[in-house]
């Protein structure tokens, strides 16, 4: 029997089966994922095959290859990752123009290490109805750079309900991650489209102050239209990864593009004669603050303190 696990207690992990049935299960054995060492090795998001009992236990025999995950690496020193969740469709980032100010280094790299990854994201401008006019035409700005790259974008208020519609259809038949910064609305915004989650997010902060490893405890939540989400507290981008310096414009898709007529095809876009990326930076075919973003990174990473988007 086949299912999809949606729902890691640390002890055991809530599967729903293909038709419907909503199983407990436990891991039999010891699965050894590729390339990957981690603390878990079945996460929320996984496709499964499990094995009832006669006596009405169940064990989960069998993961399906991911076709994405996310990991959290562990604070100990022994480079155990803990995957957050697997099989991601999208990701939806919750951003605001002020109170806080989401900055486009922070959802530019966001966007970098999601390409990198292959997850799709779409933006999700939260507190419109807290903005001035020149807080709305500057979210307008943004709305354009962003929808233009090719990420889909989205204005909400939480608060007084405006867009979480379009939100709510979006939705419908992914596995979505919500990630942002704290104080942004995500809690707000998960509420106003499955009211009632409050008080399930009320229990897993109780597990925590109980001392529990939050980092045990994940659960996707059923949305209309067959699709699930996945509120992980702290994630802030997709781990970090090991590239090359001319690797990371390929993760800007807009300068990636371009660079295909620089002169050097290992072209880092600064200094190198016949640069077709900072030629259309000039000429304002590539945002400054997305160019801005990607020197950052690059900068980074001649530091040798790589963090992705964190
Ligand atoms: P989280 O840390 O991202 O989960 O953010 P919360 O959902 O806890 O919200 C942080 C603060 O922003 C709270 O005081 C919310 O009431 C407020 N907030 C959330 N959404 C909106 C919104 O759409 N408009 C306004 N004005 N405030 C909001
Ligand atoms: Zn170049």
């Amino acid at each position: 029997m086949h299912g999809l696990v949606i729902k890691n207690t640390g002890s055991w992990y809530q599967v729903k089966t293909d038709d419907g049935q909503f199983v407990e299960c436990k891991i039999k054995g010891n699965f050894r994922l590729k390339g990957i060492r981690s603390t878990n090795p079945v996460a929320v998001g996984d496709r499964v095959q499990i094995i009832l009992n006669q006596e009405g236990t169940a064990f989960i025999n069998e993961i399906e290859d991911r076709k994405n995950y996310i990991v959290r690496r562990s604070s100990n020193l022994s480079k155990q990752s803990h995957i957050l969740a697997a099989n991601l469709d999208q990701c939806m980032l919750v951003a605001t123009v002020n109170y806080p100010e989401t900055s486009t280094i922070f959802i530019d790299r966001f966007l970098a290490s999601a390409e990198a990854y292959r997850v799709p994201v779409k933006l999700v401008f939260n507190k419109v109805d807290a903005y001035n006019e020149d807080e709305l035409r500057y979210l307008d700005a943004l709305i354009n750079l962003y929808t233009h790259i090719g990420y889909p974008c989205f204005k909400v208020s939480a608060k007084n309900g405006d867009g979480v519609d379009e939100i709510k259809k979006a939705l419908e038949g992914q596995i979505t991650l919500f990630a942002g910064h704290s104080g942004v609305g995500k809690s707000t915004l998960i509420n106003a489209i499955l009211p009632g989650i409050e008080t399930k997010t009320g229990e897993i902060s109780s597990y925590h102050n109980k001392g529990m490893h939050t980092t045990t405890f994940s659960e996707m939540f059923p949305v209309d239209g067959n699709g699930y989400i996945i509120d992980t507290p702290g994630v802030k981008g997709f781990g970090t990864f090991d590239m090359e310096e001319e690797e990371i414009g390929h993760y800007f898709p807009e300068i990636f593009k371009i660079s295909a007529d620089c002169k050097y095809n290992n072209c880092t876009h600064r200094h190198e004669p016949g640069c077709a990326v900072r030629k259309a930076v000039e000429e304002h075919l590539i945002s400054e603050s997305r160019y801005t973003s990607y020197l950052n990174m690059l900068e980074d990473k001649e530091e040798g303190k790589y963090r992705a988007a964190y």
